[in-house]
């Protein structure tokens, strides 16, 4: 799984070492925002939330996050970005092979989802983006420890060219769950 903060990178290099390793990529954010657009019940439920840059709330994450996990499991894994975000959610996911920490200072991350272009209603006002920090340091980053208590954590400096972070990835990947020859 892939954990840092907004701008980290987390959308850059998690499909790329989904295919890498042939498995499913699974962005909650991508998941959530998917239901949102669609208008289903559970999309307008969530849709506030996604507003606000607020974590939309276990119950309505888990419908979405289950139903995504059943099918990645039938596939033998796959690279979760986005999710636990919160250590309800990471006991509740249970164990994970690898925590690849995407390490960015918050002035850099600032800059990063001020300039990216993706559409996302949640880049395009300052205060959203505030607010998401803030929501990463109060209630995700707590994973840091969480999981370096385990074990499983590895941190890359994230404040560099999207190709060195992802040398850095594949060789701490290749470290930590070494792929069978061929
Ligand atoms: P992301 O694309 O990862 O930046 O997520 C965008 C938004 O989706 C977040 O600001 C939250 O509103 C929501 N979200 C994504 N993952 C989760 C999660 N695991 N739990 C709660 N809310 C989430």
């Amino acid at each position: 799984m892939l954990l840092g903060a907004p701008g980290s990178g987390k959308g850059t290099q998690g499909p790329r070492l989904a295919q890498r390793v042939g498995v499913p990529y699974l962005s909650t954010g991508d998941l959530l925002r998917r239901e949102a657009a669609a208008g289903t019940d559970l999309g307008a439920r969530v849709a506030p939330y996604l507003a606000e840059g607020e974590l939309v709330p276990d119950d309505l994450t888990l419908e979405v996050v289950d139903r995504a996990l059943a099918g990645a499991g039938a596939e033998g894994g796959f690279v979760l970005d986005g999710f636990p975000r919160t250590v309800a959610q990471a006991d509740r996911l249970g164990d994970v092979d690898v925590v690849l920490h995407l390490a960015l200072p918050d002035d850099v991350a600032r800059l990063r989802l001020a300039a990216r272009d993706e559409g996302r209603a949640d880049d395009a006002d300052p205060e959203v983006i505030e607010h998401r920090l803030r929501v990463y340091h109060d209630q995700t980053a707590p994973l840091l420890d969480h999981y370096a208590k385990r074990g499983t954590l590895v941190s890359v400096d994230a404040d560099r060219p999207p190709a060195e972070v992802m040398a850095e990835l594949d060789a701490a990947l290749d470290a930590a769950a070494p792929r069978a020859p061929g």
